[in-house]
């Protein structure tokens, strides 16, 4: 269907290549173009409001246009536009949020900055092998992660990303990189399997792939707490506890990606501290900022950073950084964003507003057209599915996603469709009126799709 594309939708066609975006069906029906925000809504360029219930891309946790983190971005700005971490220079902004990470992440001692979640990720991969370089174990390292896992979509991330779209045709992912299960027990559990004996069963099979791939060539295991792209799964219980042990014995680094779970939308500060990870490193982006400016950060325990602090004595030097890494700005935003969350008492409200939230998925798992809902603090999903068993999938896969999406926007409401799960994840600051909102349009949209399905 060609539809008359507006000015902005023109010029959007002619310039832009948009990532995650079919680019033959996107120049039909052009772009939804967002000109601004407030609190959790979004407006466009008709002035059509939108629940943004999904805070942009799961970063703007603390909603559209606060003033107080606009103006430490702006005073930034104008104080000290650029600096870098580069050769011992440094900047308050950096060493302040280095501090502030260190506080709320218990066991982290170094933190190194980059822009995205994907050169978090990248940097952890680099970092693990350089520490195992250190140590003088140049074999140990491989890297595993899960399938559906999300780590972003450089290189080495992408590799360590365990969906199709992200290795077709990409030509990943790369040697040395493995996947173990998705601990998704809804969909993956044997019949009859408690969450405890399918998180056992997993750490097992983890087990077993590190025997056969030989313990002394493994580094690194990295996971989400809660997968967020990959359809917001959350662990079984018991899962993090019996996968710690398994990598303790084997001395393989457990990397918690906090890129989306991390800074209160768990219910806690990191998804780490929600289900037990006690990793070894964070990554950490998106909440980092509130979405503000771009930045990220990997921080590392005592032990790993005291072997490559001294590694680089040996060297010379860390070679390893990126031109924006810790950028002034991005540091900025990430230390008014912290002390927003804590002076307004972010976490309390997370909690509190929480069982609507999850109450309202709950209420929406009996209509026929869903399979599973499932989440935790302000984080969660709607699984479509043929039926409630978990064992089948609509065919083709995410065309009823899609078709939900298009029913809710059409309604003022944006969220996510990842394949035929349906992702939530509103700004922290969400009110429970406009959590009721957010779900007001949901039973009469999923009645439109689940008319288009028959
Ligand atoms: N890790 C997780 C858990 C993510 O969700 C994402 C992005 O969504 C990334 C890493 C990659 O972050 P970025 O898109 O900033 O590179």
């Amino acid at each position: 269907m060609n539809v008359q594309l507006t000015n902005m939708q023109t010029r959007d066609v002619e310039a832009l290549l948009h990532p995650y975006t079919n680019a033959a069906a996107h120049r039909q029906v052009g772009a939804h173009v967002i000109e601004t925000g407030k609190g959790v809504y979004v407006y466009d360029e008709h002035g059509r409001e939108y629940l943004e219930g999904m805070a942009g891309l799961w970063c703007a946790g603390l909603g559209f246009g606060d003033k107080e983190l606009a103006d430490a971005v702006a005073e930034q700005v104008h104080k000290l536009p650029y600096y870098h971490l580069f050769a011992g220079r440094s900047h308050e902004p950096a060493i302040e949020l280095a501090e502030k990470i260190k506080e709320l992440a218990p066991g982290m001692a170094r933190v190194i900055f980059q822009s995205s979640g994907s050169e978090a990720n990248d940097t952890q991969v680099k970092l693990a092998w350089y520490y195992n370089n250190a140590l003088g174990r140049p074999e140990k390292k491989k890297i595993i992660s899960r399938k559906k896992g999300y780590h972003g979509v450089t290189i080495a991330s992408a590799s360590m990303t365990g969906l199709p779209y992200n290795h077709i045709d990409w030509d990943l992912p790369l040697d040395r990189f493995i996947s173990t299960g998705t601990p998704h027990h809804w969909r993956e559990a044997l019949d009859g399997e408690t969450e405890q004996e399918f998180s056992a069963r997993l750490a097992h099979e983890l087990e077993e792939l590190i025997e056969r791939e030989g313990p002394e060539t493994v580094a690194a295991f990295i996971a989400e707490p809660v997968m967020g792209a990959g359809g917001v799964i959350v662990p079984p219980a018991g899962y993090f506890e019996a996968i710690r042990p398994v990598l303790e014995k084997y001395d393989v680094l457990m990397i918690s990606d906090e890129v989306i779970n991390g800074f209160c939308r768990t219910g806690e500060w990191f998804g780490a501290d929600t289900y037990n990870v006690n990793p070894t490193s964070m990554s950490l982006a998106k909440q980092l900022t509130g979405g503000y400016a771009p930045l990220s950060a990997v921080a590392l325990c005592r032990e790993q950073a005291e072997v490559i602090e001294q590694h680089t004595g040996k060297i010379g030097t860390l070679g390893h950084g990126f031109t924006y890494g810790g950028h002034p700005v991005g540091c900025a935003a990430g230390v008014a964003a912290i002390r927003i969350y804590q002076e307004r008492k972010i976490l309390d409200h997370v909690r509190k507003v929480a069982p609507k939230f999850q109450g309202h998925l709950q209420r929406l798992k009996d209509h026929p057209l869903v399979g599973e809902a499932r989440g935790v603090g302000l984080i969660g999903a709607l699984e479509l599915s043929p039926d409630k068993s978990g064992k089948k999938t609509f065919d083709p896969a995410g065309k009823l996603g899609a078709k939900l999406m298009g029913e809710l926007v059409a309604r003022g409401v944006i969220l996510r469709a990842m394949g035929d799960s349906l992702g939530f994840c509103p700004p922290m600051i969400i009110t429970e009126e406009e959590i009721d909102a957010l779900f007001a349009p949901m039973e009469e949209c999923l009645d439109a799709t689940l008319a288009f399905a028959k």
